[in-house]
């Protein structure tokens, strides 16, 4: 299934198109109404503790204001059919003309955006073995949009799409082949589509050759990764199967030795799912830590000399250095390393510590311009390296938005749907 069998198939006439991006999650919904033709969202918002015991609500966002109401029920389709509500009221229903949804897991099938057919829902259903939180929680979304919106052309934007340019000796793990033929174990990476804004707005700021470049992106936010990109295309990334592997994240421990997984298990009593629990939600920053999974909290913590904040800190840079400096082994030249994410869009401590790291590459801080550029600013934070360092604001639901335009037919392709 490719972008270029879609264009044109469903072609919306409106005054203003505007675009809905989904990001369906296990217990919230999250969404932005766009502009086909670019500029601010009309509205955005997250729906909140969906599924749970707790009051499910809605949080709103329209231009400066911001409203927050209870949800008549705790479904992902309570939550949709709130927000629908709103656009229908608002006027704006008769313009949205695509519904772009974050879909988590794609596996090998998905290998750019597509539009969403009844086959393409099989199909992710049936990739959905290797992630059956976050796919179950996607498809939700994608079941409740096609009833809400059901004339409106729905786009499946892939996380793990944009890394499926891997070569075998980057995504196969060292383990017997069998299980990658026979259940699919390998190394797919996740935050594709940051990862892909990032690296085509580096093309522009950087002024790279587009057929010649190698940069390292670091994604830092809840959840962090980073990717080796050569001429656009991914050739490594730091997670793997799942969301777990790599970097340290805000609850997640990243790498860790699977002989200490075993142990844990053994010293703790929990069984495998009881430790796997343990490593994405009770590790990383707030395991560490004791106190946060939140990095400005640690460096409020820090600040005011609490060892395990500070320590938790140091761990999370030492990785993501080593990360870095491993992947650019997947490079044929090492333009820049480029942070993005909410910490690496704004942390200057963590920016400049982990430069400070990688002075083995020539990079050296810009202390001026690293505390210049945050809350969204583009621009470079090295003092003058042949390897420079960045900061690039990601847009995930954009480029959702972006895909979701192309694959309905509402703009001309251009180099969509890596
Ligand atoms: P998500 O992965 O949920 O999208 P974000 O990309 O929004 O997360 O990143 C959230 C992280 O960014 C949190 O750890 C938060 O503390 C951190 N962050 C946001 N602003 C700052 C800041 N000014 N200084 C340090 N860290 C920040």
């Amino acid at each position: 299934m490719t972008l270029e069998k879609f264009v044109g198939i469903e072609v919306m006439s409106s005054q203003q198109s505007l675009v809905l991006v989904v990001n369906s999650g296990s217990s919230s919904v999250k969404f932005k109404l766009l502009p086909a033709d670019g500029g601010p969202a009309l509205f955005s918002g997250v729906a909140e503790s969906l599924c749970t015991s707790g009051p499910a609500r809605l949080i709103l966002r329209k231009g400066l204001a911001k409203s927050i109401e209870d949800l008549a029920g705790s479904s992902h389709t309570d939550a949709l059919q709130a927000i629908f509500s709103h656009i229908q009221r608002n006027g704006w229903l008769a313009d949205v003309a695509a519904v772009g949804h974050r879909v988590v897991h794609g596996g090998e099938r998905f290998t750019r955006s597509v539009l969403i057919t009844p086959e393409v829902i099989r199909d992710i259903e049936a990739v959905s073995v290797l992630a059956p939180l976050h796919n179950a929680a996607n498809l939700l979304g994608i079941r409740a949009c096609a009833e809400l919106f059901p004339a409106i052309s729905q786009i499946a934007v892939f996380d793990t799409a944009f890394h499926q340019t891997m070569l075998p000796h980057a995504y196969m793990y060292a383990i017997p082949k069998y299980l990658y033929e026979e259940h699919g174990i390998r190394r797919y990476g996740f935050h594709g589509t940051s990862f892909r804004y990032v690296a085509s707005r580096a093309v522009d700021l950087l002024a790279l050759d587009p057929e010649d470049h190698g940069v390292v992106i670091a994604h830092l936010g809840n959840g962090a990764s980073a990717c080796a990109v050569v001429n656009g295309k991914c050739r490594d990334t730091s997670m793997g199967l799942t969301p777990l592997e790599g970097l340290v994240m805000g609850t997640r421990a990243g790498d860790v030795d699977v002989g200490a997984a075993a142990r844990i298990g053994r010293v703790t009593g929990l069984d495998l799912a009881g430790v796997e629990g343990l490593l994405n939600r009770g590790s990383g920053l707030l395991g560490l830590s004791g106190i946060s999974s939140d990095c400005r909290a640690l460096e409020t913590a820090a600040q005011a000399d609490h060892v395990c904040a500070g320590l938790a800190l140091d761990v999370f840079v030492h990785r993501l250095a080593r990360y870095i400096g491993a992947l650019a082994a997947s490079l044929h030249r090492f333009d820049a390393v480029i942070f993005t994410g909410g910490i690496g869009e704004n942390s200057t401590r963590v920016r400049g510590m982990t430069l400070e790291h990688l002075r083995a590459f020539g990079l050296a801080l810009n202390p001026a311009a690293n505390q210049r550029l945050v809350g969204g600013a583009n621009g470079r934070i090295d003092s003058g390296s042949r390897t420079q360092a960045w900061v690039i604001a990601t847009d995930e639901e954009g480029l959702i938005a972006d895909d979701a335009i192309q694959l309905a037919g509402l703009r001309q392709p251009e180099a969509c749907a890596a």
